[in-house]
C-alpha cells in the first residue's frame, strides 16, 4: 500500500536559511534526561527519529554557559569543547538518515537552579527572579549581557563545529530571553528595559550575533511563546507579533509555543489536539519565514490540513515523535494502522523530569535505544519462538507482551482474558471523564494483534491454576493485574480500616463505581490516598451525575503525581470548576454507619487533630494490590510446575501496581529477553561511564 496522495504535502522539502529540511516532520527540542552527560543514549534516542523519517530532529535545551545550570534537571550543556564532542554523536546519528540536526541553545537566567555550579542566577532585574530557592537572582550588568551574548556565539560556533544544522536562540518558556521581554520580570531603566524594542534588544542582538557567527553554516531558529490561555506574565500576543516582525530578517525558522510549559505540553485530559493554534497560528501575520508549531497531532490527515492552511510550514512534535519515531515512514508507506498514537498522558514528561530517563506509555523502547539496544520497529527473531506461550490477562502488560512475542516470531501465543473485553484496567479507565485518549494503548495493540497470525486472543475465560498447568504451554506469563483494595488499607496504615467493607452499599471501590454502582445518597466522599488520577476522575464522574462530591486526600495538594505530568494546575482548576470540594492533608481512619443512616468518616487532619465528616457514601482510592493468587498457587507446588516443564513469569501490576508506562515496559522487556539466560530478571543494560 502506498502513501495517500493527501499526505504528499507533508513530504515536501522546506528551505530554512542555508539548509533544506527533507520534509515537514520536525521533532522540536524536548528534554530526555540524557543531556550531554549520556551522549550515546542521546544520539541513539534522536537518531531513531531520523531513521523513522523525521526531517528535523533537535536535542533538548543546551545551556550556553555554566551560570545556567539545571541540576537536578538534566539539560544538554555546551559549555566547552568536550560537550561539543559529546553532542556531535547526535548530529552524526541524525545525519546518518538524511535529517537535519538542531540544537536549542539557551540560558535559563533566574529560572536556572544553579544547584550544582553554585553560580549566581542572572536576571534582567533582581525582582524578576522566578525560582527563589534560598535567594534572588543578580541583576545583570552591561558586562554580564555582553558576556552571555558572547557565550551564546561561542556555543553556536561549537554547535556548528559539532555538525548541527540548526541553532536556536531560545526565547520561550520563561527562560532568560523571556525574562528580558516581559515587563513583569524586566524592570530595567537602561537600553535593555522599558519599551518593547528595549526589552527585545538582548534577544535581537543575540540573534544578530549568532547569525553573524554561523549564519552561513547553520539555519538560525528561535523559540517564542505566544500568550496562550494561561499566558506568561506580561507577554501579550500582539507584542510578540511585533517582536517577531522585528526579528524576521534574523531568523530562518520560528518555533512557536504557547504560554507556559504545562499549557504548551497540555495533557490530553485537559487540552484537545491543536489547542495552541488559536495563538501560534496568528504568527503568520508577522512573518513569511518558515514556522513550526506543535499540536500533539497524531493524525496525518490533520497534519496535512494544518500545513495546507498555510499557518505553519512544519509539523512540530515532541510527544508523538516519542510514541512513534516511525510515524513519517508509516505515513509515507500508507501503513496508517501501524501508527502508535500518543495518549497525551505526559508520562514521558514525568519520566524525564522526575527520573531523568525518558519513557512512554505507548512506546516501551523510548529511551532504551542505546542502553538496551531496543529498536521500536525491528525485533530480532527469538531462538525459542517455536514454544507455545500462555499469557494470562490482557491488560497493558499482557497485551504488550503478546504483541512483542508475536513480532519476534512466536507462532503459538495464547492471550487469555477473563473479561469479555481486552484492556484490563484500561477497559474501564478509558471510559472515565477526560481519560478517553488513554484507550489508544489498547486500540493500537488490538490492531496489531489482529494482524499477528501467531497470537490468539481468547476473552471471557478466567483460568485456574490447574488449567494453567494443564494448558500445554511451557512458557506461562501471569499478567493478572491488580485490584483496588476495598478494606481501606493505605500507605502508612497497612491494616484494614474499621468499617471499610465494600460489601456494604456506602463503601465503594473504583472498580465498583466504574461498573455503575452508586452510593445510596448524593453526598459522596472520594478518599484519595493514592495521589494520581483515579481519585479526581471518579469525583468528576460522580459530580457530573449530580452527586455532591468532596475529595478528602492525604496529600497537601490534590494529586501531586499530576504535577509531574504537568497536569496539576489544570486538574485542580477542572476539579474546582466541577464544584468538587477538596479537603487536604487529612487521613481517614474509620467509617461508621448504620443502614439507611448517615456515614461518618473519622480521622486526623494535617495537625494530627481529630477530624470527621458526614456523607452518604465513600469511595476508597487508597491502594491497589496485585492479583497474585494464581502466582501463589502455582509456585506453592514448584514440583508440579517443573514436572509440567513450565517456566513461569509475572509482569505488570501482577508484580506490583505501577504507572501504565511501567506495565507496558514490563511486558515488552520480558518478551525481548524471553530467549535470554534468565528472562525473569532484567538483563544488565549498558551504562555510559568514563573508561568505556
Ligand atoms: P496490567 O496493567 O499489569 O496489564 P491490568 O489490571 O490492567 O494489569 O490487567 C490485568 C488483566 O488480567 C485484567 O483484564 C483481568 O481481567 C485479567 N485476569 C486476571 N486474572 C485472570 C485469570 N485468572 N484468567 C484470565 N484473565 C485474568
Amino acid at each position: 500500500m502506498g502513501m495517500d496522495p493527501r499526505h504528499a504535502i507533508l513530504f515536501e522539502p522546506v528551505r530554512i536559511g542555508p539548509k533544506t529540511l527533507p520534509n515537514r516532520f520536525y521533532q522540536v527540542p524536548h528534554a530526555s534526561g540524557f543531556g550531554s552527560a549520556r551522549p550515546r543514549a542521546q544520539a541513539a534516542f534522536r537518531g531513531i527519529k531520523a531513521e523513522g523519517g523525521w526531517g528535523g530532529v533537535c536535542v533538548e535545551y543546551a545551556a550556553v554557559s555554566a551560570d545556567s545550570d539545571e541540576i537536578p534537571a538534566i539539560s544538554a550543556d555546551l559549555w566547552d569543547d568536550a560537550d561539543g564532542r559529546a553532542l556531535a554523536l547526535t548530529a552524526a546519528a541524525v545525519h546518518a538518515h538524511g535529517a537535519l540536526a538542531g540544537l536549542e541553545l539557551f540560558h535559563g537566567g533566574a529560572a536556572s537552579a544553579n544547584g550544582s555550579s553554585r553560580g549566581v542566577r542572572l536576571a534582567p532585574s533582581q525582582r524578576g527572579s522566578q525560582a527563589q530557592w534560598g535567594g534572588l537572582a543578580a541583576e545583570m550588568t552591561a558586562d554580564d549581557i555582553t558576556r552571555v551574548r558572547r557565550d551564546w556565539v561561542t556555543a553556536a560556533r561549537r554547535a556548528a563545529d559539532a555538525g548541527f544544522d540548526i541553532v536556536y536562540v531560545y526565547g520561550a518558556h520563561g527562560y532568560l530571553m523571556t525574562q528580558f521581554i516581559s515587563p513583569v520580570t524586566n524592570r530595567r531603566t537602561d537600553g535593555y528595559g522599558g519599551s518593547l524594542a528595549n526589552r527585545g534588544r538582548f534577544w535581537l542582538e543575540t540573534l544578530a550575533a549568532v547569525r553573524d557567527a554561523v549564519g552561513d553554516r547553520c539555519a538560525i531558529a528561535t523559540r517564542m511563546s505566544a500568550h496562550g490561555r494561561r499566558g506568561l506574565p506580561g507577554i501579550e500576543t500582539d507584542e510578540m507579533l511585533r517582536l517577531v516582525a522585528m526579528a524576521s530578517d534574523l531568523v530562518d525558522l520560528f518555533d512557536l509555543t504557547v504560554g507556559s510549559w504545562p499549557e504548551d505540553s497540555g495533557s490530553s485530559r485537559f487540552y484537545p489536539e491543536g489547542h495552541q493554534s488559536d495563538w501560534t497560528h496568528r504568527f503568520r501575520e508577522a512573518t513569511s519565514k518558515p514556522i513550526v508549531a506543535v499540536g500533539r497531532y497524531t493524525s496525518p490527515d490533520v497534519m496535512a490540513r494544518v500545513v495546507a492552511s498555510g499557518a505553519v510550514d512544519l509539523i512540530g512534535s515532541a510527544r508523538q515523535a516519542i510514541a512513534d519515531p516511525f510515524l513519517p515512514a508509516k505515513v509515507r508507506a500508507g501503513r496508517l494502522d501501524e501508527i502508535r498514537e500518543c495518549t497525551g498522558s505526559n508520562l514521558c514528561i514525568l519520566r524525564e523530569e522526575t527520573f531523568n530517563q525518558i519513557g512512554c506509555a505507548q512506546n516501551a523502547t523510548a529511551g532504551e535505544e542505546y542502553r538496551r539496544g531496543w529498536h521500536p520497529e525491528l525485533l530480532p527473531a527469538a531462538t525459542n519462538s517455536g514454544q507455545p506461550v500462555l499469557i494470562v490477562g490482557a491488560g497493558p502488560a499482557g497485551l504488550e507482551c503478546a504483541v512483542t512475542l508475536g513480532r519476534r516470531g512466536f507462532g503459538q501465543v495464547h492471550l487469555v482474558e477473563a473479561e469479555p473485553e481486552i484492556g484490563g484496567r484500561l477497559a474501564w479507565i478509558r471510559r472515565l471523564p477526560t481519560l478517553g485518549d488513554w484507550g489508544r494503548i489498547v486500540d493500537y495493540r488490538a490492531v496489531q494483534l489482529a494482524r499477528l497470525p501467531g497470537v490468539e486472543v481468547l476473552t471471557g475465560r478466567r483460568l485456574t491454576a490447574a488449567e494453567i498447568v494443564d494448558y500445554g504451554a511451557p512458557i506461562v506469563v501471569l499478567a493478572t493485574g491488580s485490584t483496588w483494595r476495598g478494606d481501606g488499607a493505605q500507605p502508612g496504615h497497612p491494616d484494614p480500616m474499621p468499617g471499610a467493607d465494600p460489601a456494604v452499599p456506602w463503601v465503594l471501590t473504583p472498580e465498583q463505581v466504574a461498573a455503575g454502582v452508586r452510593p445510596p445518597g448524593p453526598r459522596v466522599v472520594v478518599y484519595d490516598a493514592d495521589g494520581y488520577f483515579m481519585g479526581s476522575a471518579l469525583a468528576d464522574l460522580l459530580a457530573r451525575e449530580g452527586s455532591r462530591v468532596t475529595i478528602v486526600t492525604t496529600f497537601p495538594v490534590l494529586s501531586p503525581v499530576s504535577d509531574e505530568t504537568l497536569e496539576g494546575e489544570a486538574l485542580r482548576e477542572h476539579v474546582h470548576r466541577a464544584g468538587i470540594d477538596v479537603v487536604h492533608a487529612t487521613t481517614v481512619t474509620a467509617i461508621q454507619a448504620v443502614p439507611g443512616g448517615p456515614v461518618t468518616l473519622t480521622g486526623t487532619d494535617r495537625y494530627a487533630e481529630a477530624w470527621s465528616a458526614v456523607c452518604d457514601g465513600v469511595v476508597l482510592v487508597t491502594m491497589q494490590s496485585s492479583n497474585d493468587a494464581l502466582h501463589a498457587e502455582l509456585t506453592a507446588d514448584r514440583g508440579a510446575l517443573a514436572a509440567a516443564g513450565i517456566s513461569l513469569y509475572r509482569i505488570g501490576d501482577a508484580l506490583a501496581p505501577r504507572l501504565i508506562s511501567e506495565a507496558i515496559f514490563d511486558g515488552h522487556r520480558l518478551a525481548r529477553e524471553i530467549d535470554g539466560p534468565d528472562p525473569a530478571v532484567p538483563a544488565p543494560y549498558r551504562r555510559e561511564r568514563a573508561g568505556r
